[in-house]
């Protein structure tokens, strides 16, 4: 068996050569960190449970049309993506004031936003991921104003596909992360859906109970993370109720 050649190790997922040209492995890892990594913790099962709903999310969005870096699943925490060149952005779109924005602007997390809300972050860990605006991003030539537009449109269809998607399984979608990449195909470019969707990037809330489905359990210290991502997809459809599923065993390897 060949060695497989590692191109990157991030904070939740290694990436490794695909086997085909222009194309990539993600592998989901089980670790868990939190503001700017100072939070870590390992929590089994949640690599292969990200993975599952994040295919499920990326498959549908494939068939919306919307041109995504996932190819397909290749077993439980791996996926086969296209390589593209990732636009340095966070993209977030909110429909409920949490997290940040409840803080930085003194709104009660839970309140309903008059319109969803779409703001940048610019992607750099060593800055802790600063707020900017469109202008910084075509300024400083993270992304032109061409695809800044695809950006913005996309992320609107996603948000509204994803929203309905989620009510529809007693889930409001409150907030969630995006991020885009450019993917080159002979002398064309375009910017892509890259990354993932799981309850690591979002904010989910049980509609009838309040309670959340996501990664906030870990930030928050509520335990219950993996029980939270299985109801997750388990009301997709994706895990059946009497599904083996993984155990839940959160080793806390600092938390300050
Ligand atoms: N988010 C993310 N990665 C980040 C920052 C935020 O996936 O580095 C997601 C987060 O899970 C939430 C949304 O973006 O669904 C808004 O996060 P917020 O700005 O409120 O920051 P937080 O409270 O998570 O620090």
């Amino acid at each position: 068996m060949n060695k497989r050649t590692r191109i990157y190790e991030g904070k939740a997922k290694i990436l490794y050569e695909g086997p085909e040209p222009n194309t990539v492995v993600v592998h989901f890892k089980d670790d868990a960190t939190a503001f700017n990594a100072e939070k870590k913790a390992v929590i089994d099962g949640k690599g292969v449970l990200n993975q599952r709903i994040s295919e499920f999310l990326f498959n549908k969005i494939n068939d919306m049309g919307l041109p995504t870096h996932f190819i397909r699943s290749l077993n439980m925490r791996e996926q086969l993506v296209r390589a593209v060149e990732i636009i340095p952005l966070e993209v977030v779109v909110r429909n409920v004031a949490a997290g940040s924005l409840s803080k930085r602007l003194g709104i009660e997390e839970g309140t309903a936003l008059p319109r969803s809300i779409i703001e940048l972050y610019y992607k750099n860990d060593k800055l802790g991921d600063p707020m900017v605006t469109e202008e910084h991003v075509t300024a400083f030539g993270w992304a032109t104003p061409q695809e800044m537009d695809d950006i913005v449109h996309m992320t609107v269809r996603i948000n509204d596909f994803l929203s309905g998607l989620f009510l529809g399984i007693g889930i409001r979608l409150v907030d969630f992360k995006l991020e885009f990449g450019r993917f080159y195909e002979n002398d064309m470019m375009r910017v892509v859906l890259a990354d993932e969707i799981s309850p690591d990037n979002c904010r989910l809330w049980d509609i009838a109970t309040k309670d959340k489905l996501d990664k906030d359990r870990f930030r928050r210290d509520m335990g219950g993370l993996v029980e939270a991502y299985q109801e997750v997809a388990r009301r997709l459809g994706i895990i059946q109720a009497n599904e083996q599923l993984p155990r839940a065993r959160p080793k806390l390897v600092k938390n300050d």
